[in-house]
This record gives structure tokens, C-alpha cells and sequence, in this order.
């Protein structure tokens, strides 16, 4: 048995299982608060899904790309004494995407609101560019209204949201709480294009355009104040964190599958590895998706905690392609997208839980927006936006399938590569759910569907004493930003318990 009580002396012993972005942000804040923190993870290395694979050009990422809000990492180094710029390079991308329609049309978006309002009225005319002017100014009001009732606050509260409301009453109709994102962004411009452009945000949070409220369009507003690129790729960020984290004495320990939460009376006490080694601990907190204590993958002890989890429908799952080759057509940015010709067919396969015939096409060329020329051979992660696994038979041929649809789709827009990847670089919903244990296969926790699914949300604070939770299906809720938001809520929980006891 591994005593951590006298390793540690009589520092709080606290063992994080996961060391993604969440599990770490809150180890990182441990460890520099005093505590004897070990992060075990499963996997080899730490990152979860801010992982990267094997390609012949070398390690390419296969998770998140775009990293947006910046200052939320910022405050994470700082908070422990240290500067971001010292641990990690992040290039701002002055393009933020390149986007490109089936009819051979194409437009870019950057960082420069007038640059990107003048190329929608070239694009699609001066109507249009005013309303994208209005879309970003009302963007910009219900980001700065809502980030700190919500996206920073531990606990954000109806009550809480609607005081801010009423502070501000027109916000209401920038809102719109009635509608979806696609029928406000349908009422606010008249091009499907640019309806279908901004819908695509709900998709960061693993919803449906269809089915999520009109109020996550607030997304663009984190993509409009700056994109940035991570030298080395998104990994290196993870690794960033988790080296300062084990700077500050926390000791990770990868390839170490906990398969059970142990509590007694109530109270964590530890928990159980796979090869049954038992790690004692005063606090433990779970990074994986909170589902798995539902459905009792990690025993019963926690069963009663995210029970939510076991009724709400799951958020998006994707199909994912890393892998390096050489391109021939379009001029690519770092951040590509290919729109299918119909966004409802999309979705209303995706809905069905099917593969949809005219996908979406996300690609992000790592080697690009970095200064300099992209190699000869370069790294892509293409990202097809797919069901969590559902009750629909899973599609025969998948990988042949998955090929058959993303790269003829992409010949049709000029861009082909060569070589072509072969099976080996795909990643499927199948795969997300056996890398992430009873995520179904989502990549966002639960649905962002309805008006009060950001509040439905499972909290850092369990109903288990010395439990917590922190990561991507978690309050504030998905993406690298957020996650590293719920890891701070959970330290602070944490904390603030132990100075209450
Ligand atoms: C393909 C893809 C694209 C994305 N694109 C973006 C993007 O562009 N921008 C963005 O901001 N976000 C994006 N996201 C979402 C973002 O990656 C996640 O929200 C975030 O990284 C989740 O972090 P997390 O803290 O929830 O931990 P996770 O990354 O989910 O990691 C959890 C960790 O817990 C470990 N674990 C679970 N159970 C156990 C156990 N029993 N024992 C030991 N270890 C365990 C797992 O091995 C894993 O390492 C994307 C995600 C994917 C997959």
C-alpha cells in the first residue's frame, strides 16, 4: 500500500483522477496551496483530451484547437506566482477561420471587427454587414453580462442571473430566451450562410444548432477576442500546467486506471487502481466525466453524486482524423471550414444518430499561422461533427465510410491530400467513449439543449464529503477554458471547506 499520510506528513492528502485541463488547473492550485497532491490518470500522459497522436511529420493534435480567452490561463499562472509566457508560447492568429461554401463562395474572419464587417459586405452585401455589426455588438453585451454570474461564478443561481437581468432589462431581447440559436441567427440575417456560420458555435458545446438556446451565439464573442495558436500544439499546454504542477510538488502518476472511489460513512477516504492498489486521501477529485460515478463505473460509494447525468440527453461526439500529409488546393489558414451545402440535413442525421452524407468539415492546419512556411508535410486534424453513441446501430465500416465522406467532399472544394490517412488515424465516437470511460462518447459532457441546461450542470461541491468534481462536464461546462474554470471552482471549494472545518 502506498502510505501517503507519511510521504506527506500532515500536509491534506488529495489524490485528482484526470489529468486533463480541469484535473490539473485544480492540482497546479493544490499543490501551491500546501497540499500533497498525486494526479493519476489512465492514459500515458497528461492533457485527456487536449491529447496528440503519432503522424509521420510527429506528434500531431487529435483534441481541442482553438484556444480562445486567454486571460482565463493568464489568471491560472499567475494565481501560483508564475507568468504564461514563461511556460508556453501562444502565437494571436489574426485570421480567426477561413470559411468555404459548397457554391464556391468563401469568406475570412479575423480579429479586426470593421476588417471582418467590410468583408461581409463584400461577401454578402451592406444588409448583412449591419447585421453582423449589430450580432457583434449584442454579443459583446451578453458576454460581459453573463461571465461573471456564470461562466465565473462557483455557483450561479437563477436568482442570481435574473438580478443581473433586471439590472439590465434590455438584455432580454438580446437573448431572445424563447428562440435557438438557428431561428435567432435565421431572424438576424438574411444570408443562410452567415446564419449557418454562427450556428456552427453551438457545436463547441456539443449541441444543436436546432436545439440550443440563443443565447450560447455568445460564443463568437470568445472567438472575436482572439484566437490563439500553441507552439508545439494544444498538448503543450497541458503539459505546461501539469510541469508547473509537479514543479510545485504534485506527483503524477500516468497509466493509473482508478476503478473505485472509496467512502465510508459518507466521506472519501481514497481510492481503488485497477491492479488493486489502494491510495488513501482526504480529498479526491474526480476530472473524468462526472457520469461514470453515476452509472457506478467507479463503485457506489458516489452514486449519488451527478445523478443528472443519467437523464439528460449527451452533448456531440466527433469523428476525428490526425495525421500528416501534403495538400494541394485552397489556401489554408489554421482554422478551416467546409460547410455542408444543407445544415439540417446535417444535424437531422446527426439527431437520428447517424452518419450525416454531406458532412461539416472542420480542418485545422497545426503548421499554419506561426510565421513562417508551412513543411512539405504537414500535420491536419480534421474534426466531423457526429452522435454520441444512441441506440442506432453503429454504422458497418465506419473508418471506410467516415473516408468516403470527408475526403471526395473536400476533392469537390479543390483540396485534396497525398497521401490519403488510412483507418489508423481515425478516431471515432466508439474510441472517444473507451479514451473517456462513460462519456457515451460525448465530447461536452451533457446536452447544452434548453434554457436552463448551462444550470443543470453537476458543481464542484459533491453530496460527498471530501469529493469534488472539476472538468469539461462540470460547471462552467465544455472547452479548454471553461474546464480550466471548473478546476478553479474546485480548488476553491476545496479550500474554503477546509478553512470552514
Ligand atoms: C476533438 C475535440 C475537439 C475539441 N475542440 C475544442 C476546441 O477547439 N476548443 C476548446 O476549448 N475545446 C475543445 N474541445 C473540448 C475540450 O477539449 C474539453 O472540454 C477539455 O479538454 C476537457 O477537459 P477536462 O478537464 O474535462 O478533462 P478530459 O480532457 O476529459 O480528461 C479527463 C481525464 O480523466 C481521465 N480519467 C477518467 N476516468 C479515469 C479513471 N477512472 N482513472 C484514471 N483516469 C481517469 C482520462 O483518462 C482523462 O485523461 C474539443 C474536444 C475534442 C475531443
Amino acid at each position: 500500500m502506498f502510505d501517503t499520510g507519511r510521504q506527506h506528513g500532515d500536509r491534506p492528502r488529495t489524490i485528482v483522477v484526470g489529468a486533463g485541463i480541469g484535473g490539473l488547473a485544480c492540482a497546479l492550485r493544490l499543490a501551491h496551496a500546501g497540499h500533497a497532491v498525486t494526479v493519476l490518470d489512465r492514459l500515458p500522459s497528461p492533457g485527456g483530451k487536449m491529447r496528440q497522436v503519432d503522424s509521420r511529420a510527429g506528434p500531431v493534435d487529435a483534441g481541442p484547437t482553438v484556444l480562445t480567452m486567454r486571460p482565463v490561463f493568464e489568471a491560472l499562472f499567475a494565481d501560483v506566482g508564475a507568468r504564461l509566457d514563461d511556460h508556453v508560447t501562444l502565437i494571436e492568429q489574426d485570421v480567426l477561420a477561413r470559411h468555404f461554401w459548397p457554391d464556391g463562395s468563401d469568406l475570412t474572419l479575423t480579429n479586426d471587427r470593421t476588417a471582418n464587417t467590410a468583408a461581409i459586405d463584400a461577401f454578402a452585401g451592406p444588409k448583412e454587414a449591419d447585421a453582423f455589426r449589430r450580432f457583434c455588438t449584442d454579443m459583446e453585451r451578453l458576454f460581459a453580462a453573463f461571465d461573471a454570474p456564470m461562466m465565473q461564478a462557483p455557483d450561479p443561481s437563477v436568482m442570481r442571473l435574473t438580478g443581473r437581468v433586471l439590472q439590465e432589462p434590455a438584455l432580454i431581447r438580446l437573448m431572445a430566451p424563447l428562440a435557438t440559436m438557428r431561428a435567432d441567427l435565421r431572424r438576424r440575417f438574411a444570408d443562410p450562410r452567415l446564419a449557418q456560420l454562427f450556428a456552427r458555435y453551438a457545436t463547441y458545446v456539443g449541441g444543436h444548432p436546432a436545439q440550443t438556446p440563443a443565447l450560447l451565439s455568445l460564443i463568437w464573442r470568445a472567438e472575436e477576442q482572439g484566437v490563439w495558436v500553441v507552439q508545439g500544439g494544444m498538448h503543450a499546454l497541458a503539459r505546461a500546467v501539469a510541469d508547473l504542477a509537479q514543479a510545485k510538488g504534485a506527483v503524477f502518476r500516468m497509466g493509473a486506471d482508478v476503478s473505485r472511489i472509496e467512502v465510508s460513512n459518507g466521506r472519501v477516504t481514497g481510492v481503488t487502481l485497477m491492479t488493486g492498489e489502494r491510495l488513501e486521501a482526504d480529498t479526491v477529485v474526480f476530472n473524468g466525466d462526472p457520469r461514470a460515478l453515476a452509472t457506478c463505473a467507479l463503485g457506489t460509494g458516489a452514486a449519488q453524486v451527478a445523478t443528472q447525468t443519467l437523464t439528460t440527453p449527451r452533448s456531440l461526439s466527433a469523428r476525428v482524423w490526425a495525421f500528416a500529409s501534403t495538400p494541394d488546393g485552397p489556401d489554408l489558414a489554421h482554422h478551416n471550414v467546409f460547410f455542408a451545402a444543407d445544415p439540417d440535413e446535417e444535424f437531422t442525421s446527426i439527431a437520428a444518430g447517424q452518419m450525416p452524407a454531406d458532412p461539416t468539415i472542420y480542418i485545422c492546419a497545426e503548421d499554419r499561422g506561426q510565421g513562417k512556411d508551412p513543411p512539405l508535410v504537414e500535420r491536419f486534424e480534421i474534426i466531423l461533427n457526429a452522435a454520441p453513441l444512441t441506440d442506432a446501430p453503429r454504422p458497418e465500416k465506419e473508418a471506410q465510410i467516415c473516408h468516403q465522406r470527408t475526403f471526395p467532399t473536400l476533392a469537390r472544394f479543390g483540396l485534396t491530400f497525398r497521401p490519403e490517412p488510412d483507418e489508423a488515424a481515425l478516431t471515432t465516437p466508439s474510441g472517444f467513449n473507451r479514451l473517456f470511460p462513460a462519456s457515451a462518447g460525448s465530447l461536452y459532457g451533457q446536452s447544452p439543449h434548453g434554457m436552463t441546461a448551462s444550470l443543470r450542470r453537476p458543481r464542484a461541491r459533491t453530496a460527498v464529503a471530501g469529493l469534488y468534481l472539476a472538468g469539461g462536464g462540470t460547471h462552467p461546462g465544455a472547452g479548454v477554458p471553461m474546464a480550466t474554470l471548473s478546476g478553479r471552482h474546485a480548488a476553491a471549494a476545496i479550500l474554503k471547506d477546509r478553512i470552514s472545518t
